[in-house]
């Protein structure tokens, strides 16, 4: 029988207008997609390459289980330790120009791994305060004291570090590419206040690789910051279609956590087809730039005429489109009359978002078609008459 506290969870959930359920999609994860059994066009995923259904996704999976197999067996340091993690990392490295790469299992274990090797207690975490879960979730269990910086405020964490309490271990963690706002960190600014306080630097480009250049390496190397960024980390699971995550660095820092990094070490490795689709996804990032001129171009047409339609989409400057609209209830209505539409965007709730922000996220994706783009538009435009009283 149910303990009576569940129920209870789940009533105050749902009047509060933060009750979450699943949604079934099927067939294949496209720019359109069946959603609960109707087509819809896709505003939803961080697919953004569009590459999560390619053929030389698939093949490389394919071929991946008929010569490896499909189980690793065991954690890395056990007998869990295959080529392809091997050349995966090689080829992350060599994508991001780090001396070396480590892959993890989900960006969410990453995170909740490599930052309480780097730092304990005793030592002092510096967050954004929009960090994602799993950052979050590092941070408290490094049982470093966290201080929390405004969103994007180098002055603000300037303050914070000059007033931290002296001795101990300084980490600096940040996304480069915020996954709910779709706005970038001031990186160079944190890179130097990193250096300037002897704090360490860890990104998270996990909404950013595969998508910016150059050769879709990510923000930390469009700005030309990879050499003063030492933890860089990213997933395999959005632009690059697949799934897992890594750490790029230097070899010190991957050995580093071979030893020490509990996520790493307490769990079985990835199995072959997922490494292999990642290798694949790597080699369509390098030789196909114009999936990301397509999402640029999608990204563009999609951002203006949102604007010009009077919608407000926060500080975003990239692939991930937060229509603000406040309201949690209100939020869900916009999204199911979209839905009504036959446009998918997702509405993101507390404590995914912080209160009296939730927003829809739309995200665009190379292969959205202009009729696509021209669909979510013709909805919004619809919506927005009928809010304006028109
Ligand atoms: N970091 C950020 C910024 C993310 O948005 C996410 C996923 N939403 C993760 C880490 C976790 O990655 P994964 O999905 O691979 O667990």
């Amino acid at each position: 029988m149910t303990a009576g506290f569940i129920r209870e969870e789940l009533e105050a959930l749902k009047r509060a207008a933060l009750y979450r359920r699943l949604r079934l999609i099927e067939g294949e994860q496209g720019p359109t997609v069946i959603l609960d059994g109707r087509e819809v066009v896709n505003f939803s995923s961080n697919n953004y390459l569009g590459i999560a259904n390619h053929p030389a996704l698939r093949e490389a999976a394919k071929q991946a289980i008929d010569r490896y197999g499909c189980g690793s067996g065991a954690s890395r340091l056990i007998s869990g330790n295959m080529e392809l993690h091997e050349e995966l990392e090689r080829r992350i490295a060599a994508l991001k120009g780090t001396e070396a790469a480590l892959v993890f299992n989900s960006g969410f274990q990453a995170n909740t791994g490599i930052i309480p090797t780097l730092v304990g207690r005793g030592d002092t975490v510096f967050s954004d305060s929009l960090n994602h879960a799993s950052i979050i979730d590092g941070c408290r269990l490094s049982r470093a004291q966290v201080i929390v910086y405004e969103h994007c405020d180098a002055d603000g964490l300037e303050r914070k570090l000059r007033d931290a309490p002296a001795g101990g271990r300084k980490l600096i963690v940040t996304e480069s590419l915020f996954s709910m706002d779709g706005d970038e960190a001031p990186l160079v600014a944190l890179v130097d206040l990193a250096e300037k306080y002897g704090a360490l630097l860890m990104v998270d480009e996990a909404h950013a690789t595969g998508v910016f250049e150059p050769n879709g390496a990510g923000i930390i190397a469009k700005l030309g910051l990879t050499k003063r960024v030492p933890v860089q980390m990213g997933t395999l699971g959005k632009a690059l279609g697949g799934f897992g995550a890594y750490v790029a660095g230097d070899s010190a820092l991957r050995e580093l956590l071979i030893n020490r990094c509990r996520s790493f070490i307490f769990t079985t490795s990835l199995p072959p087809a997922v490494l292999a689709m990642a290798i694949a996804a790597l080699e369509l990032v390098r030789k196909e730039p114009e999936r990301r001129q397509a999402l640029w171009t999608n990204c563009l047409r999609l951002r203006d005429r949102l604007l010009q339609l009077g919608y407000s989409l926060g500080r975003s400057s990239s692939q991930i489109l937060p229509v603000i609209v406040g309201d949690s209830r209100a939020c869900i209505d916009l999204s199911e009359r979209l839905l009504e539409r036959g446009i998918f965007a997702q509405g993101i709730r507390p404590p995914t978002v912080p209160p009296g922000t939730s927003r829809l996220r739309l995200t665009v994706m190379a292969t959205h078609t202009p009729e696509h783009v021209d669909r979510a538009l013709s909805a919004f435009e619809e919506l927005k008459k009928v809010e304006d009283g028109g």
